[in-house]
């Protein structure tokens, strides 16, 4: 048989809930809680969709069991900050089924009001049929539109969206180095066809040039209105691969930076390896 393209060597589903999703779906969440105050409709567009939820005693979870350092430590832990709690309780309000950690899709399936769209890219075969089986009780109709197709190409096509409001998640792999340049590439088009979305970027901290580079390559172009949350592990360390990750938000919730300055150490202390983890929190908000 061909052999398969890179791109799709990636499996979301050996990393569900791990300390890397808690980042990213505690700022998905909370930014799309705050486009909810207003009561304008907008869209959702996710550039790198995955399954929609995934079950965690399945072989892949079960593999590395990397749940058990991030979404089953939150579970277990007594004391949280109250914004913290309070999204605990939403993801338990909100869980898929149980023995199950939703993805980006389901989370943002569950508070995109009506008639905001979803529009979901997943290239995988596989992911793309369990997203749109997973998502299927949510009775979404014609709301939800699944994209088995390239989403960095796919996001530009639909900017900018008929609601002018949108929340964007750009979620690669970065298995491929050249995903880091696309990523950028892909935001400058973006950006300019429409500068007024909420882009969050998630990207892995890695000990690569490629990796150390990207906040400040975002900087560069973004460096008006952006936070910058990152959550390390442990400290960097060659022989070690991904330390930690990071989320990137372009116009982000004003309201962030001051509720990070408490969640995000408490993130921190619940997912650390070792007595080295850290966070940078980071943010210029005009
Ligand atoms: N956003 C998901 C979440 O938070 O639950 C996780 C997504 S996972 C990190 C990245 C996904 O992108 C994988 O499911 C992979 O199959 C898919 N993928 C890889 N290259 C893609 C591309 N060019 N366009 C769309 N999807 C792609």
């Amino acid at each position: 048989p061909a052999p398969r393209p890179p791109m799709l060597s990636y499996r979301h589903a050996y990393h569900a809930g791990n300390h890397a999703d808690l980042l990213k779906h505690y700022l998905l969440t909370r930014t799309l809680a705050y486009y909810n105050q207003k009561p304008k409709p907008y869209d959702y567009i996710d550039t790198h969709a995955g399954a929609g939820y995934y079950d965690l005693t399945a072989a892949y979870a079960q593999k590395n069991r990397e749940y058990q350092s991030g979404i089953a430590r939150l579970n277990a832990a007594a004391h949280l900050p109250a914004a913290l709690a309070a999204w605990r309780d939403h993801m338990h309000a909100h869980q898929p089924a149980p023995d199950t950690y939703p993805g980006s899709a389901w989370i943002a399936a569950r508070l995109l009001p009506a008639p905001g769209k979803l529009h979901l890219h997943e290239l995988h075969p596989a992911d793309h049929a369990a997203l749109t089986e997973n998502l299927r009780p949510l009775r979404l109709g014609r709301r939800l539109h699944t994209h088995r197709t390239d989403g960095f190409a796919g996001l530009i096509a639909l900017l900018p969206p008929a609601s002018r409001r949108a929340v964007i998640l750009i979620d690669p792999p970065y298995e491929q180095k050249s995903d880091y340049q696309t990523t950028l590439d892909t935001l400058a088009a973006a950006y300019k066809r429409f500068p007024s979305g909420t882009y969050l970027i998630w990207y892995p901290c890695l000990p690569r040039d490629e990796s150390r580079h990207f906040p400040a390559q975002l900087n560069q172009h973004f460096g008006d209105n952006y936070l910058r949350a990152e959550l390390h592990v442990r400290a960097e360390n060659g022989a070690h691969g991904m330390y930690g990750s990071g989320m990137y938000l372009i116009n982000p919730p004003y309201t962030l930076p001051a509720e990070l300055e408490t969640t995000l150490p408490a993130l921190r202390d619940l997912c650390a390896e070792s007595a080295d983890s850290r966070i940078i929190l980071d943010a210029r908000i005009p």
